[in-house]
């Protein structure tokens, strides 16, 4: 056999990449979005997509100005592809400052026996860890720019004290959230938050008593609907605050009665995240994809039903993080959706003891720990072997990811599912066909030209909207 490489083959047999899917054409795929009249044609590396007629799909195919108007772009999207995969850096912190939690909610990524018996975080501890946050901030992002620190879970209000120290010493230099159960805010605490302009993430899976107490509770197994309700009440229009409800077998039946309860609150935002399968108890209350992508999709279209009626949204900001992804995909506010996911990249956890993972859905997992903050730089840690596991996890070494069309939309979540339930990274992960559903759906709103309706007001602010091609 001949010692012809491939550099050789191009420069003796060169292709002028003038059809598309043969020689060094670029490769579209077809892709049923479910609608009556579009079909999507992606090239998948790029993320560029084409909303195509069904009845022009082989005239799109075979246009040699289909091909150039890929070809003008190419490079631009090739360009902001790669940054968003391999380019940006932490900005962004989930920050627990304590193991402890008040809540045994059936799912909770956090080992029992931690959230039982746990420690806090000393005010001290807390403002050094916050210290030395900033110090790594400095170092790699721009000047002026505020990172984010959100306070997390296990449930953090019960370290009150010295997460408001450190918001209050800290609030010129990061723009502060908290994850909270809702159970442990009080009147003060609320008037503090809110007087700071801190984002207040609640966490309630029903609209009522029967279906929220089902996975969130107590130790000793008391519903905490009634005091989340309360919470919810007071903090009513607040614009900072949204709610976190997990969708799982036991109340998927129940996202639309959830979004009418929401919008009614004057929730401007929530999230309808599945359940994530990392540790056992979860695959528990673990729903089948294709009854949680009905719900879903169901409760989307409530969400988008009350905004005509009331002409108030509620986002579903899991969902909106979807169709930025395909519209303008710089614009993600979340970072699950892309692979490798932001997790180690974009933004690490904190554990109450210093050690620094991934992402909060690490804790608990103690190999995957790159180091500990108050005794290894940050840039060390970043480069650890814990966390390359994580942000080497791309879309293109997980079968059969690296073969779907739609893998720059999905990501492919979430790592550390696809290493706990399915055995490695370059597993997939739980959800693929729920995933699946959402894209599909977005591409239908983009093709009825309705797909701001389901986005944050004023979303392109500040943002660039790659072009793509609606209607061929
Ligand atoms: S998880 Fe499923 S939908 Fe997502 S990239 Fe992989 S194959 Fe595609
Ligand atoms: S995909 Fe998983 S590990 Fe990555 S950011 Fe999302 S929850 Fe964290």
């Amino acid at each position: 056999m001949s010692p012809v490489g491939n550099s050789q083959t191009h420069v003796a047999a060169p292709s002028r990449g003038r059809y598309a899917n043969s020689g060094n054409g670029p490769s579209f795929a077809p892709v049923d979005i479910g609608h009556t009249s579009y079909m999507a044609l992606i090239q998948a590396d790029t993320a560029f997509w084409a909303l195509i007629r069904k009845n022009k799909l082989a005239d799109a195919l075979s246009s040699p100005s289909f091909i150039r108007a890929f070809r003008r772009e190419e490079k631009k999207f090739s360009r902001e592809m790669h940054t968003l995969r391999f380019g940006l850096k932490p900005s962004a912190v989930y920050f627990n400052p304590t193991e402890k939690c008040n809540l045994n909610c059936r799912y909770c990524y956090i080992p029992a026996a931690m959230r039982r018996h746990g420690a806090h975080m000393s005010v001290k501890q807390v403002l050094h860890a916050l210290a030395l946050l900033k110090q790594y901030f400095r170092s790699t992002l721009p000047a002026g720019t505020r990172p984010q620190i959100v306070f997390h879970g296990a449930e953090p209000m019960l370290n009150r004290e010295a997460v408001f120290v450190g918001i209050e010493r800290y609030a010129a230099d990061f723009r502060f959230g908290v994850q909270t159960n809702g159970t442990l805010l009080d009147d003060r605490a609320i008037e503090f938050l809110t007087g700071h302009g801190v984002g207040i993430g609640l966490s309630l899976d029903g609209h009522q008593p029967r279906i929220a107490d089902r996975t969130r509770k107590s130790w000793d197994g008391r519903g905490v609907f009634a005091k989340v309700n309360e919470t919810m009440e007071k903090l009513s229009g607040y614009p900072g605050c949204n709610v976190i409800c997990t969708v799982t077998r036991e109340n998927m039946r129940h996202l639309t009665p959830m979004v009418d309860f929401l919008h009614a609150m004057k929730v401007p935002a929530c999230m309808l995240n599945i359940v994530r399968c990392t540790l056992p108890p979860a695959r528990k209350v673990r729903p089948a994809d294709p009854a949680a992508a009905k719900y879903f999709l169901a409760a989307l279209e409530r969400s988008n039903e009350l905004f005509h009626r009331t002409g108030r949204k509620i986002v579903v900001a899991n969902f909106a993080n979807i169709i930025v992804s395909i519209v303008a995909p710089a614009a993600r506010r979340l970072m699950c959706d892309i692979s490798p996911c932001g997790g180690g990249r974009c933004f690490f956890a904190l554990a109450p003891n210093g050690d620094v993972f991934p992402c909060s859905e690490f804790i608990g997992l103690d190999h995957f720990a790159g180091g500990n903050l108050f005794r290894d730089p940050m840039a060390k840690i970043l480069k650890s072997a814990a966390f390359k596991q994580v942000t080497g996890r791309k879309v293109e070494n997980i079968e059969p990811c690296r073969r779907c069309a739609i893998r720059h939309f999905c990501g492919a979540p979430c790592p550390a599912e696809a290493h706990e339930v399915n055995g490695g990274m370059d597993q997939i992960g739980s959800f693929c066909e729920f995933y699946e559903e959402q894209v599909r759906h977005a591409f239908r709103l983009i093709a009825d030209g309705r797909e701001d309706e389901y986005l944050w007001d004023n979303w392109k602010k500040g943002t660039t909207q790659m072009f793509h091609l609606r209607d061929l």
